[in-house]
């Protein structure tokens, strides 16, 4: 609720709309407690009398009644039945749109046309009609505006429902043997409540409008009783000679609406818990760089990191999830990426191009160099000349990478496009080839296939397509087998390293499976919590791994026809980012650690490609023998 009230008055508007409210609503309350004439009190010798005449501070109207108790007790009355009306009408209209999204079918066929038909006939004429029939009078008026407004309820609370009867988690209430009853009012309506007081909030002012619309018309409140609808009515007749009979009810109405309208829109965004996870504020174009000081310049390689330091910067911590990677990458080479969930290798990934997302992403220091030239801090529009057509990205759910609306051969021709200017019928005879490549069968007949008609290893290799539209030199590829089972993946590993031979691509990949990275990739590092701790030929480092991490990753790999042995699990967990420990992130769970290593940086140490960040070491082949 707090976190509530701080999302909601820190926009401005929204907390100048609940403010207004909050008094206008507190003077209603108290307006029988107030010191003022009775509002119906009629003394024709003061007619019109003009604002701050003396016993009557907003003067009188055309039967010397006091405006300022008439209009008190208008509002008083105007706001009891827009509050009631969005009421019942919320509470009605959801009734019926959560039964008919939730049984679907027939039902909801029925209800909806129904509800269809209400909602063809213009509004206010409908709201005329239904008074006409029932008579004036405030409590009609009542009805047919909370009537009108159940159609609009119906609809959009249906339209959510339907989305959420889907979900899996509404299944599993069902597999568990849930009741529809229990499942409508403990699984799907705390889904829909916020959308309902949304709706509410939005449309309150609406309604408070369209009764005082009924009144002015003289069919809501009758004479003597005020709302503002009535009291607008009585003083039209002498706009001219006594605005401010006009003026005060019309400026009340203003302001309640205005006030509603607004706190409306800041409830809304605080409700919707995207809006609050940050999720819908849209992200930088490309990570924001905060670097204090940038790496000498060298030329070594296709793609070099060097000292990669990326952070998140969540309220006034720092999550140091990159903290100061290097590595390099040959043409042709492939290069595994391997560590534990939250090593910080997707992080790596992300900001060669610049994705990670800003904020709370920022790279803090360090320099990714492409044929020597740096990307870290490049203008957007070079980021995004590389971005998919030099260096592409595999993702680990081609699924959720994939548009779920469009034909994949419309998606890889997009691909294409982005970054060449071709025709409609070059780009699909490229998209065709694209899918032969990537030995999808039938390639004419499978780029009119949405994804989700395709199966897990299908869409994956649609993903790979994807990443080769441009004739990529590096591919970076993030868990992408990590979904598939095994003889999937294996096929598509055996895809990746044919293609890699085939066109010379250089290919990150990033896993958490030592087994797949002794199948495909030439060389390995070790990531834990953030930095590399070894490196080196994989060959050499599964052999005779020097880390103790390392060692007890592999330890974890069951090998099949290996024998019985015991899989050690590794002790502990890995540390938060945002509190790493002094000296090595691994010596809590090590059962090595020393003093020395709990105290000082541990630095990456050795010659060549073979490096291990460890005070002690476990002997490597040379030095065993
Ligand atoms: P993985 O090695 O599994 O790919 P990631 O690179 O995704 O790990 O994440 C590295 C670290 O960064 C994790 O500890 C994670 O908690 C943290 N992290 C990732 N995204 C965010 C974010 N948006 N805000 C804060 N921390 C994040
Ligand atoms: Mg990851």
């Amino acid at each position: 609720m707090r976190a509530f009230l701080k999302l909601l008055f820190r926009n401005r508007l929204a907390g100048m709309g609940a403010v207004f409210l909050a008094v206008i609503v507190v003077l209603a309350l108290l307006t029988p407690l107030l010191p003022l004439h009775p509002p119906n009190e009629i003394n024709t010798a003061n007619r019109y009398l003009r604002p701050l005449a003396e016993g009557h501070w907003l003067g009188t109207d055309h039967l010397g009644r006091d405006l300022l108790s008439r209009i008190l007790w208008g509002t008083r009355l105007s706001l009891a039945v827009g509050f009631a009306a969005a009421l019942i009408a919320a509470v009605i209209g959801a009734a019926i749109g959560i039964t008919a999204g939730y049984a679907g079918g027939r039902t909801d066929n029925v209800t909806m046309r129904g509800v269809d038909m209400l909602m063809a006939f213009p509004y206010i004429l409908l709201a005329l009609a239904i008074v006409a029939v029932l008579g004036p009078g405030l409590m009609n008026a009542l009805i047919a505006v909370a009537a009108v407004n159940i159609p609009f309820f119906a609809r959009n609370i249906r339209g959510v429902t339907v989305g959420i009867a889907h979900k899996e988690f509404v299944d599993a209430a069902r597999l568990s043997g849930m009741g529809h009853a229990r499942i409508l009012f403990s699984e799907v309506l705390p889904n829909v409540v916020p959308v309902i007081v949304i709706a509410m909030s939005t449309t309150l002012g609406w309604m408070i409008l369209e009764t005082a619309g009924l009144s002015f018309l003289g069919l809501g409140s009758q004479p003597p009783q005020a709302d503002l609808g009535s009291m607008l009515g009585e003083a039209r007749s002498a706009l001219i000679s006594a605005p401010h009979t006009s003026l005060v009810p019309g400026a009340m109405i203003l302001l309640i609406v205005m006030s509603i309208n607004l706190l409306g829109d800041g409830v809304r965004d605080a409700l919707d818990p995207r809006l609050r996870s940050g999720a819908l504020s849209r992200p930088a174009a490309a990570t924001l760089v905060e670097r204090k000081q940038v790496p000498a310049p060298s030329s070594e390689g296709l793609l070099r990191i060097e000292d990669l330091e990326t952070q998140f910067q969540v309220g006034r911590r720092d999550y140091r999830a990159v903290n100061g990677v290097s590595l390099s990458l040959e043409p042709g080479e492939c290069v595994g990426l391997i560590g534990e969930s939250g090593s910080g290798k997707s992080v790596t990934a992300l900001s060669v191009m610049g994705l990670v997302a800003s904020p709370p992403g920022v790279i803090t220091g360090g320099a990714v160099r492409l044929d020597g030239d740096d990307l870290i801090g490049a203008p957007y529009a070079r980021l995004r000349a590389l971005r998919g057509n030099r260096v592409a990205y595999i993702f680990q759910d081609p699924l959720s990478t994939l548009h779920p609306l469009y034909r994949i051969g419309e998606q890889l021709a997009e691909a294409i496009r982005v970054h060449h200017p071709v025709g409609r019928n070059e780009a699909k005879r490229r998209a065709v080839q694209l899918l032969v490549d990537v030995r999808i069968p039938n390639p004419a007949q499978r780029i009119r296939a949405y994804p989700h008609e395709l199966s897990g290893g299908m869409r994956q290799r649609v993903g790979i397509a994807m990443a080769l539209a441009n004739d990529p030199d590096i591919i970076i590829a993030d868990e992408p087998t990590t979904a598939l089972d095994v003889t999937v993946q294996a096929q598509i590993l055996k895809l990746l390293d044919d293609l890699r031979r085939s066109r010379g691509l250089a290919i990150l990949f990033i896993t958490h499976d030592f087994g797949v990275v002794a199948q495909l990739c030439d060389r390995v590092a070790v990531m834990y919590a953030g930095r590399i701790v070894e490196e080196g030929p994989t060959a050499e480092v599964l052999e005779a791994p020097a880390h103790p991490y390392t060692k007890r990753l592999i330890a974890c790999v069951p090998e099949l026809g290996g024998g019985r042995r015991r899989l050690e699990a590794i002790p502990g967990l890995p540390p938060a980012v945002d509190d790493l420990p002094p000296g090595c992130a691994f010596a809590p769970r090590c059962d090595k650690a020393a003093e020395a290593c709990r105290s000082g940086e541990v630095a990456l140490q050795g010659q060549d490609r073979r490096r291990v960040r460890c005070l002690f070491p476990e002997p490597t082949t040379e030095a065993a023998q």
